[in-house]
């Protein structure tokens, strides 16, 4: 496995959600209670936990750009959280997940077909592996399977 990070939601766009409530569709943020484990932070990459409130909304993912662009409802904390900052590790959302799916981007920020993959969260560490590991990807997002979610971007270090 290539030396790799996982890639959260920048704090600016953390503490704008937070700060105005509205997302990036400009609509009112939702506040969830944790009440189970599907409430999985974009910015500090771990799952919400129970007494913990969550704000739910539409997030403009920073790539890919162009055609394959879209946005993705996400949840992230209400109160302030730590940015996933860690190396070589795959994030625990993306750990905790029952099914993903791996999307491999080249530079021209196209979808690389051939390197996407769909299993279980604890079982990623081999696609994505091989997915860092192929000289056109530039970068890989990995997304719940069932609804489609953003959980984080996937970048190689160095
Ligand atoms: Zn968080």
């Amino acid at each position: 496995m290539p030396r790799f990070r996982c890639v959260p939601m920048p704090t600016g766009t953390a503490r704008r959600f937070r700060q105005t409530g509205r997302d990036d569709r400009g609509l009112t943020l939702h506040r969830r209670a944790v009440d189970g484990p599907g409430f999985p932070c974009r910015h500090c990459l771990r799952l919400g936990l129970p007494g913990e409130t969550m704000l739910l909304g539409s997030y403009d993912l920073p790539h890919p750009l162009g055609t394959y662009w879209t946005p993705s409802p996400i949840f992230l904390h209400a109160d302030e959280c730590p940015r996933y900052a860690a190396e070589d590790e795959i994030a625990p959302i993306v750990l905790a997940n029952g099914l993903v799916s791996i999307r491999a981007y080249d530079a021209a920020e196209l979808c690389l077909y051939d390197l996407g993959h769909v299993c279980e969260g604890a079982a990623v560490a081999a696609p994505l592996a091989r997915a860092l590991e192929d000289p056109r990807t530039r970068f890989v997002n990995i997304h719940t399977a069932r609804p489609g979610c953003l959980l984080t971007a996937v970048e190689r270090l160095g």
